[in-house]
């Protein structure tokens, strides 16, 4: 054990618009974070942060009323929706200088809490960071259980080091969330980030379930968003590969203009309507996903440049509880 007396525990949730979800799940959290205090895993002050992300329904008047019920709800208010990864970020660095570890979790009850305790017994060995592994995806359509294999597949093909099948639930502790307060950039990507800090680490399985309530708010589009976030802001592969294909494309070109050549000497030259035209339209096609990937990079460098905010806090409701 490292750590006596038990530790303040912060768990960290981002919720947009669960009005329907949040009335089911945060009893649940509660009742966990009582049992784990009850039993002296954890410290009597440790906290459930719920993080508003600009939600448009009743979710802020929801945690308002939880906060008022319980002392060991906080709520953080976000002025607009700023995104998951940005409500997430939020909610640690609220965490951050009040507690030992803090967990994030999503809000809508997919994610085992039964998780937490093993997650924190591995802290008390000496893990600064647990990751927690889905260990199935059963009850996730087969679409949706493809796409995601892809995308951890084709993310870590692309230099975006992530763990296979861990989300966002996982346990950071007050070191590893200092670390993670020192990356300043504005294209978050968590997932991706948490394995830079590099600190002692270990993972979890847990099985996650369906939504208790409401729907996702990741589609497939917004998961391709994701997708090309985490690459672009990971690693610049890409821009290598581009650099691949013009070198690539450049040699085949050499190649052809020395057989139209012979052709031309052999005096046999055809009319070569078809080959020309597919010809021009792959090479377009190429040089508008490179110019398309390089501008994905530049844009990224522009919204780094400007350092804007990336979060701003509108609200904070609850006590604090070591203060
Ligand atoms: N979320 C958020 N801001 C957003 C979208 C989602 O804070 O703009 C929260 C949401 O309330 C939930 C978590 O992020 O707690 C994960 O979202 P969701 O369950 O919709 O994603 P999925 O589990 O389907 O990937
Ligand atoms: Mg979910």
């Amino acid at each position: 054990m490292h750590y006596y007396p038990p530790p303040c525990l912060w768990i960290v949730i981002p919720c947009y618009n669960e009005e329907s979800v949040l009335p089911l799940t945060a009893p649940l959290f509660l009742s966990e974070i009582e049992s784990l205090a009850s039993s002296g895993i954890i410290s009597s002050d440790s906290r459930i942060c719920l993080v508003d992300d600009g939600s448009t329904d009743c979710t802020w008047r929801i945690i308002s009323g939880l906060v008022e019920s319980s002392s060991q709800f906080v709520g953080v208010a976000l002025s607009r929706n700023y995104g998951h990864q940005n409500a997430l970020l939020c909610g640690l660095m609220e965490a951050k200088s009040n507690c030992d570890i803090a967990i994030s979790i999503d809000c809508d009850g997919q994610d085992d809490i039964h998780a937490i305790r093993k997650m924190i017994a591995l802290f008390e060995e000496g893990s600064e960071i647990v990751y927690g592994v889905r260990s199935a995806r059963t009850t996730d359509t087969w679409f949706k259980r493809m796409s995601a294999e892809m995308f951890y597949r084709a993310m870590n093909k692309l230099g975006a080091n992530v763990i296979f099948n861990h989300a966002d639930y996982r346990l950071l502790s007050k070191k590893a969330l200092n670390e993670l307060s020192k990356f300043d950039e504005r294209n978050l990507f968590l997932r991706g980030l948490i394995p830079l800090i590099g600190l002692p680490s270990s993972t979890v399985d847990y099985e996650r379930t369906e939504r208790i309530a409401g729907k996702s708010h990741y589609p497939l589009k917004k998961m391709l968003h994701l997708a090309a976030d985490g690459i672009t802001s990971l690693s610049t592969k890409p821009i290598h590969f581009i650099s691949i294909a013009g070198i690539l494309f450049g040699c085949i070109g050499i190649l052809g203009l020395i057989w139209t050549f012979v052709t031309f000497i052999l005096g046999n030259s055809v009319t070569g309507w078809t080959s020309t035209l597919s010809a021009i339209f792959m090479l377009g096609g190429l040089q508008l996903l490179s110019l398309g990937t390089i501008g994905e990079y530049v844009g990224k460098l522009y919204l780094e440049s400007k350092k804007r905010p990336r979060y701003i806090v509108k609200e904070r409701k609850g006590e604090l509880g070591n203060e």
